[in-house]
């Protein structure tokens, strides 16, 4: 989850009654903390988020008895799968046993946030469908800004707005999609007055990896900062697409079952079809701002089956197929370069680094490179520099244009 779509979710649990909130930004004592139960080199993101809800249970406005923690949890070669069970054993450690840990799971493709009530489920995708959407154009407006911080604060704002839709109780479905598209349409016309000098000479920088590493700037040491202090602009991979994966992987698992034909496909079907069409009218108002650099429309077409021969989605799983894929992905669009955030250890970044290789030399040699990070050190901005050399050699010779939208000055 980002920042954003924990806000984002926090929000919509308000909105059937709930008192959410999202953990607050990571800081040195979420290290500390997280530190007392995981050294952190078996798995960063969970010293991270340990430490973040460490610091809620240390908080003086602490109450058991009117605290939950939501952590989902996931299937697959990760270790993520054991968060859940794990908070819960610390907590029960530490005298909590009654604070409940709330844990929807990939298996079912997270369809147990719909047991929060109303229409929670479909919320919650709205809400992580728009903060991809507005930290997008944080992302392709920031590295043209002429005003220092004048996107920063238009993304603070843009959150803030759809977070009001979001947490307001009793919207129709209909009312709530329409509100937000409202909401958003209100960001862009924001995003738009920023004081910018739109060019096309900067490379532009895909940014994969393991989902919570490259999303959490805590964590990854605010690498798209660095990019962009570095001349580039990044196109950084969305939350959704993870959800598009365990769709997609939900059916998967139905077919290879022999239910190709159940009622059980239908549903997963029928939840796909609505997320994308829920999706399509949210990125409406950002048809223009999108050339050239929107998201795959298939996750299986446009991200896993080209990466098969490299990884087959069928045998390996998770992030590391949609790393690869997106890689793919990335060099079709005109990217410069692919930089790949993973934690210190990961298997996800390591299996994908021995198959980068082959992807670049099969892609023109467009430069793929890995980027390690735990609570001590990353060499990310020792190595930036050179990346981004090379980033740039590639983008004289690369045989694949980026298009751009019209408002860039050629
Ligand atoms: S992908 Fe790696 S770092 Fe991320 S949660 Fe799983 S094991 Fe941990």
């Amino acid at each position: 989850m980002t920042s954003v779509g924990a806000r984002t979710t926090a929000a919509v649990f308000r909105s059937v009654g709930i008192d959410a909130r999202a953990t607050p930004p990571s800081d040195d004592r979420t290290l500390d903390l997280g530190a007392l139960f995981s050294s952190g080199e078996e798995c960063y993101p969970q010293k991270v988020t340990f430490g973040d809800f460490l610091r809620i249970i240390r908080g003086d406005d602490f109450d058991p008895d009117r605290t939950a923690f939501f952590m989902p949890t996931a299937e697959g070669p990760c270790r993520f799968g054991q968060y859940a069970p794990y908070l819960r054993q610390v907590l029960d450690e530490l005298g909590y046993s009654a604070v409940p840990v709330i844990s929807p799971t990939s298996q079912n493709s997270y369809a147990g946030i719909g047991q929060l009530g109303g229409d929670t489920f479909r919320n919650v995708w709205r809400g992580l469908v728009t903060g991809d959407i507005i930290r997008k154009m944080l992302l392709k407006t920031r590295p043209y800004e002429t005003q220092d911080g004048a996107a920063d604060k238009v993304f603070e704002d843009s959150v803030r707005l759809v977070i009001e839709v979001l947490e307001t109780p009793g919207f129709s479905t209909g009312r709530r999609l329409d509100e937000l598209v409202n909401a958003l349409t209100k960001a862009r016309d924001m995003f738009i007055t920023v004081p910018a000098h739109y060019t096309t000479d900067k490379p532009l920088i895909g940014v994969v990896g393991e989902i919570y590493c490259r999303l959490n700037t805590f964590s990854n040491r605010d690498a798209v900062r660095q990019i962009e202090a570095y001349g580039g602009e990044a196109w950084l991979s969305d939350v959704t697409e993870w959800v598009w994966y365990t769709n997609w992987s939900q059916r998967d698992k139905l077919r290879r079952a022999g239910k190709r034909i159940s009622p059980a496909m239908l549903a997963a079907f029928l939840k796909n079809h609505i997320q994308k069409r829920d999706e399509h009218r949210l990125l409406a108002p950002f048809a223009k701002d999108f050339v050239g650099c929107t998201e795959p429309h298939d996750i299986y077409r446009d991200v896993l089956e080209p990466a098969w021969e490299y990884l087959p989605a069928d045998g390996a799983l998770g992030e590391m197929v949609l790393s690869t894929g997106k890689a793919i992905y990335l060099h079709s669009k005109g990217a410069d370069g692919v930089i790949d955030i993973s934690p210190f250890a990961c298997m996800n970044g390591i299996v994908s680094e021995a198959v980068y290789h082959r992807i670049s030399s099969d892609c023109n040699d467009i430069p793929i490179r890995n980027f390690y990070f735990d609570a001590s050190s990353s060499n990310m901005s020792r190595d930036m520099e050179i990346f981004m050399e090379l980033a740039r050699g590639y983008r004289r010779r690369k045989p694949v244009a980026r298009q751009y939208p019209t408002y860039y000055e050629k």
